[in-house]
Order: C-alpha cells, then structure tokens, then sequence
C-alpha cells in the first residue's frame, strides 16, 4: 500500500445529487462548481436539464448535447479535497442510468424543497440508496420562499423514508421573514442577504446581544426554538450516518447560494472517502497499491462532432496514469489506456493520472459494455451493476429498407448504454427494443435521425416481458432452445433472452421447465 494512494484516497469524495424534479438540482450543481472554482459562468449547467420535460423539450435540449452531457460527471476542488460529483437524470424513465450511478458513489446529497417535502422520486431514489445503505445528507432548499414548518419537514423525512434526521442548521424564517440560519454545532448565526455575493455577516454564539440588536424580540423566540429544536431532534451521530441511518440536514436557499458553504463544508468533513467495494472473489480496497475499476454508464456520440462513445469508469483501487495497460476481466484481453478523460466540470480533458473515487471516461469502439472491469493483471468483476429487464417493447420498423445496416449499428450502440435493449429473436429478422420508460422510445428515434441518418418508427409488439435466460445443463438449455425457440431472442450483449408474450405464458413456461432459470435482472457473469 502506497501513501501517496492513501493520502489520495483520503481526499477524494464522489457523491450524486438526488432529488425530485424541481427540488433545485441543477441550481445547487451551479453553485457548487462555483464554489469550487471550477466553472466561471453561472448557467452552463443549466444546458443538463435535459430530463425532466416533455419528449419535445427533450429533443430541442438535445441539440446542446455537447455541454449537457459531459456534465454529467464534474469534479473539482473544495477546500483541499477533490470532489467528483456524477449527474443523476431526474425523469423516472431514465431510471436504471440513476440506479447505475448510484452504484459508483460513495455518498449522496438529498434536496428537498421546503414547500413541497418527500416527492415520489425522493423515496425511490432513497430506496435504491438503501440497497447499499449509502450515507445520505439532506439539503432543505428555497427558505427564501413560504414552505412547512421545518420540524414538520424533519417529521415527514423520517416517517416516509425511514431515516434518522440530524438538524445541522436551521432556519430562522422563511419566505419574506427568512433572516438566516442557525449551525447548532458551530453556535453561530449566518444573516441571509439575499443576492448579494458575499456571505452573510456571521454572529458567534446564540446570546450574541447582537442578534437582539438586529431581531428584537424574535431572538429569544429563536433561543427558545433552538431549545425545543436540540430537545426534539436526534443528534448527529458519525457512524449512524455512514451506515446509512441518519441523515445530517441543512436549510438554506440553493438560488441565493445561502446555507451551501454549511453543506459542503461537513459533506467533505463527514461523508467517506472511497469505500471498498465488492468483486465476485474479494473485496477491494481502494488503497492497493494495483489499480481496478469498474464501468457503470455508457454514452453514445457524447460529441456529435467526433461521434465517439465515451465508457464512464469508476475508479476503485490503485492509481491510473496515462498508457496504461489494464485488463478488461470479461473478454480476458490487455488494453492500453493511452485517451482516457476526466471530467473537469464543463471541459473533457485528457487524463494524466486517476486516484480511487475518480470517474475516468474510456473511448469505447464497441468492445466496452456496462459493468466491465478493468484491473492491472487480476481478472476481478464487480458485482452490484445491474441491467433490468424492459417492460415495455416496441418492433422497430425501418422506413427506408437500405438503411438497414446503419439501423442495427445505432440500435446496437444505443443500447450499449442501457437505456434501451435490443432484442434480436432467434426465428425471425425483427428486432424489438425494451425500455424501462416510454421516453426512452421516442429518444432513440430522434438520436437514430440525428446521429445515424436514419428513420424509423414503431409498431406494437406481443412482448410482455423479458428474462435472461440461465441453465447450468447444456444439453437442457439446447433442448429448451428448440422447443422454445419462438420466443427466444439475443440481447444486444449476445445474451439468449426469454421473451415472453403474456405472464401467463412465462408463469407456464417457467413451471415447465424447472432446470432453467429466468432471470430479471442480469449482471455480467
Ligand atoms: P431541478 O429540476 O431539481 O434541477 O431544479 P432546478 O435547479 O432547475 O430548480 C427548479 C426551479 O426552482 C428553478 O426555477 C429554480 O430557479 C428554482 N429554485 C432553485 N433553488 C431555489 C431557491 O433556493 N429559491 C427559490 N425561490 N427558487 C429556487
């Protein structure tokens, strides 16, 4: 174990953002890479919100593509720590990308808006957070608005999502009357100024006469609120919140940049440093001396004017430098790393070294697929990156027939990032796509038209569902393939697939051939 692994190892942070559409995701990203340094212009983030409108939102969106999707994973530098922070889209149809996502980070910043409380994608993105108890801190943003009454708020977060909450700050007021917040672990009071660049006057200690002098009476409502608060309210505790059971809270306002230098603050303070993380035959600590990661998300035609396809790597043990040569454990081949890139905020740039905690970007001709791992030697696979199978399916028609080749190509590379999966039955030339969400549908025919020249429609098909198929007995599984074979199909990986036309074809199915095994989700194997 090299200190220099170690040392690097302790200053990274990798965290996603999760929220409800609207919360103020994309608001908070912009002052953080502010904050950090690492962008100049406030509103090149906003070119990423590219998920949560309607189809023909989308598509317009699209075209900036260029900017949108390279942030999606933006590092920089926050008081002498390295932060990665990897983008989660926030429409529910791309939520397998989310749950891959959350897969590579080792913390996640929860925002919540003040009027609204716990949304229904809060608590999904919070269950697939559960999965590896992963620490969550909360923000309550827009103060500067009227919302709930923040106890009620503490209140809802940990019925609904069953979570110990640890006020950090708190509010004192809201909307119009929103004069600050309170650290209750600093003792000190930040004045909300609202747009105005600097921070607020900070006042040391809650019987500061000062907070008289500027409150009048409402100073001794807030030291009797501050009373009921600490009385109210578990304190924070370290441990419960890298298990994943308790929740530090801050409040403020993401748009006023109010209430977020206490976030990040106690982010890079308390939320881990890289974890080790799980392969099929050990675990992996991030401080060996050997480097390993794993890849959780491919993007096609990230730059439309180079059309390339970029594999996003987490970065798990050892040290990249530039023309390395690693392993990539599924196919068992050495690959030198001459190209890859890491992400500094809104510019792609050319990776001289990676530490653990890092996102490296690989230049994929085809030959990378999600949840590969690459390691200097060892063959290790990363367990824990999941596809799911669709539940929705669609016959890809071609409207002009001598495009059919560029069709598969774009099916084919398309799929590779695992929104959609192409399914090529073994009796017949269709090929039928599956996605989790219908937006994904309508995706792939626009990027089919921008990015291969190619157009096509949809027709309906008779596919319920899709199970990998699995059977430790050859001679069972050729059987099965005859017998079955109208409803079996290749997946875009080359894996065989079940696709069944009805639950009742797959209950019957699945009883009559008891050897076999139908899988719902896959890992590489
Ligand atoms: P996202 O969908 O979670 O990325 O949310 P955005 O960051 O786009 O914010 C949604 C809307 O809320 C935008 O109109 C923001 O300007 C607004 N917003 C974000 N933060 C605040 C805040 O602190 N106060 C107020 N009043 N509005 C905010």
């Amino acid at each position: 174990m090299s200190d220099a692994i170690t040392q690097q190892v302790n200053k990274r942070r990798t965290f996603a953002i999760i929220s409800h559409p609207d919360a103020g995701k994309t608001t908070l990203t912009e002052k953080l890479l502010l904050f950090g340094g690492a962008i100049q212009m406030a509103g090149s983030v906003k070119s990423r919100k590219t998920d949560k409108h309607a189809t023909s939102d989308w598509m317009e969106m699209e075209k900036e593509r260029g900017i949108s999707v390279t942030s999606s994973v933006m590092q920089f530098p926050y008081k002498g720590r390295v932060v990665n922070l990897l983008d989660t889209p926030g429409h529910a149809d791309f939520s397998e990308d989310t749950y891959r996502t959350l897969t590579a980070v080792d913390s996640a910043l929860m925002v919540i808006d003040s009027a609204k409380g716990v949304e229904e994608r809060t608590i999904k993105l919070m269950e697939v957070c559960r999965l590896r108890d992963t620490p969550i801190l909360t923000f309550i943003n827009k103060l500067d608005r009227e919302g709930r009454e923040p106890l009620e708020l503490l209140d809802e977060v940990e019925r609904i999502l069953n979570i110990r909450c640890a006020p950090m700050t708190w509010p004192i007021g809201m909307g119009k009357g929103f004069k600050g917040i309170f650290h209750l672990y600093h003792d000190s009071v930040r004045l909300f100024e609202p747009h105005s660049k600097d921070e607020g006057e900070l006042i040391q200690g809650l019987d500061n006469p000062r907070l008289d002098e500027l409150f009048g009476a409402m100073a001794q409502d807030l030291r009797d609120e501050i009373e009921l608060v600490r009385g109210a309210s578990d304190e924070f505790d370290l441990e419960a919140f890298l298990a994943g059971e308790m929740t530090p809270v801050f409040f403020g306002s993401a748009m006023n940049n109010f209430g977020v230098t206490e976030l990040m603050d106690a982010y890079v303070e308390y939320a881990p440093a890289p974890q080790p993380r799980q392969t099929k035959t050990r675990d992996v600590s991030p401080d060996e001396d050997v480097f390993s990661g794993f890849v959780f998300k491919i993007q096609a035609n990230m730059d439309p004017k180079h059309r390339d396809r970029i594999a996003f790597m987490r970065v798990c043990s050892g040290h990249y430098t530039k023309g390395m040569k690693l392993h990539q454990s599924r196919i068992g081949k050495d690959v030198t790393i001459a190209n890859a890139v890491t992400f500094m905020a809104a510019e792609r740039e050319q990776a001289e070294e990676a530490w653990p905690g890092d996102i490296l970007g690989l230049h994929n001709h085809g030959t990378i697929q999600i949840g590969d791992t690459f390691t200097q030697g060892e063959s290790l696979q990363f367990t824990g990156i999941p596809y799911f199978a669709p539940e929705l399916f669609r016959r890809v028609r071609l409207k002009d027939p001598l495009k059919n080749k560029a069709l598969l190509k774009g099916l084919q590379q398309l799929s590779e990032e695992g929104a959609t999966q192409l399914f090529r039955p073994l009796d017949n030339n269709d090929l039928i796509l599956g996605a989790v969400g219908v937006l994904q549908f309508d995706v792939v025919v626009h990027r089919l038209k921008g990015e291969y020249g190619v157009e096509c429609a949809y027709e309906p098909v008779q596919v319920h569902t899709a199970r990998w198929v699995y059977c430790d007995d050859d001679r069972k599984l050729e059987e099965f393939k005859r017998k079955a074979s109208l409803n079996l199909a290749l997946d875009g990986a080359g894996n065989l697939t079940y696709i069944a036309p009805s639950r009742v074809n797959l209950d019957l199915t699945m009883e009559r051939w008891p050897d076999i095994d139908f899988r719902a989700t896959r890992e590489h194997l």
